[in-house]
């Protein structure tokens, strides 16, 4: 059994040299528990914030515990009622070949249904933060423009894409040409912006004539920057991530803008508020059923970016936090 543990916490970026490889017998099943084989690793960008000791909304790894993160895998052994050897679950079993469970957080997953690694990307918890947050917070309405960045990845193309159903313009922000290319010709973006062009902020105006009434708040920095002054009145600003930020070790030089931010707040009525998707857990079902139903007509489309291997997951997880991943990134563990 090969897993790998948060070896050192990083400073700033991480390094390969704070993951650690381990070979560990294949643990045993007792009764009401499950054996686990991994198929599919999901990485996201959350799991920079738990190898940190800073206090966050969930509890930090300790050094030596086994990564975090959600799996697809297939069941073993099984000495838990309602599970067979040869189901294929969900759940979050970690950056490791083989894990028990006793059932806590497992779903049965319908392989006829959507390939199964779509319950890690658009059919789970990234397509779900998107849904809940734009629908709960941003709340759409025909006509309005809908910016959001890191637009390629699992969260910011199911916002693009589902702004689009509500009827909104979508404007996509997103590293480089070939992502640029994708928002518009494969996802039906309105407008894609490279975040790396050096007149970013003149091109997001001018692809929104007529201000911002949602920004979808994935990653901060200069993004955030060019997003503010376009913003309009009554703008509502789901704050999802900030994924800019993760790496940061200092807080960036200038100027204090905290008092121009909360004058802007008050004078244009902006809602900015935080969530984390499991405060929208009893939307669940909702999301589910109305996901697989764009999916299953084609309303709404997905791109993976699969690297093979558990032992590629670190720098995986290092190229993710620079943007190197285009598409939900899976790491398929069983070949
Ligand atoms: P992605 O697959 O989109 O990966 C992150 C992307 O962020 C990179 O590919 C890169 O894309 C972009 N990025 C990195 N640095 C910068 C930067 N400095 N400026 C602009 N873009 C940058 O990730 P997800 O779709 O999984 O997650 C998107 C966001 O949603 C993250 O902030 C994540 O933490 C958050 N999230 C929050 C949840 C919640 O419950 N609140 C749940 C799930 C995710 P590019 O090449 O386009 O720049």
């Amino acid at each position: 059994n090969r897993r790998i543990v948060l070896a050192a916490r990083p400073k700033g970026e991480p390094k390969p040299s704070d993951f650690r490889l381990e070979t560990a017998p294949v643990p045993e099943p007792a009764d009401g528990q499950v054996l686990l084989r991994t198929l599919w690793l999901s990485l996201d960008p959350y799991m920079r914030g738990r190898m940190s000791a800073a206090k966050s909304y969930a509890k930090p790894l300790e050094i030596g515990d086994v990564m975090v993160g959600g799996t697809v895998s297939e069941v073993v052994e099984s000495k838990l009622h309602g599970f067979a050897a040869g189901d294929v679950v969900q759940g979050y079993a970690g950056w490791q070949d083989y894990a028990v469970s006793d059932g806590t957080g497992l779903r049965k997953l319908d392989p006829g249904l959507a390939p199964v690694q779509t319950s890690l990307g658009v059919l789970g918890m990234p397509g779900m933060t998107a849904y809940t947050g734009l629908m709960n917070i941003g709340q759409p309405k025909p006509g309005e423009t809908v910016v959001v960045a890191a637009a390629t990845g699992p969260v910011g193309s199911m916002v693009g894409q589902i702004a689009r159903l509500k009827g909104c313009r979508a404007v996509g922000i997103a590293g480089g040409p070939e992502k640029c290319r994708h928002l518009i010709e494969d996802l039906g973006f309105d407008a894609a912006i490279d975040h790396r062009s050096p007149d970013m902020p003149e091109q997001l105006a001018q692809a929104c004539p007529k201000g911002i009434d949602i920004y979808f708040e994935n990653v901060g920095g200069a993004v955030w920057s060019a997003v503010f002054p376009l913003l309009n009145d009554f703008a509502r600003i789901p704050v999802c991530g900030l994924v800019a930020h993760y790496n940061d070790t200092a807080p960036p030089p200038g100027p204090d803008r905290l008092p121009q931010l909360m004058s802007a707040v008050l004078s244009r009525r902006l809602t900015l508020r935080g969530f984390i998707v499991g405060d929208f857990a009893s939307q669940a079902e909702d999301f589910g059923r109305e996901a697989s139903q764009w999916l299953r007509e084609g309303r709404i489309k997905y791109r993976e970016d699969v690297v093979d291997g558990l032992e590629n997951a670190p720098q995986a997880l290092i190229g993710l936090l620079q943007g190197h991943n285009f598409g939900k990134l899976l790491v398929r563990v069983k070949q």
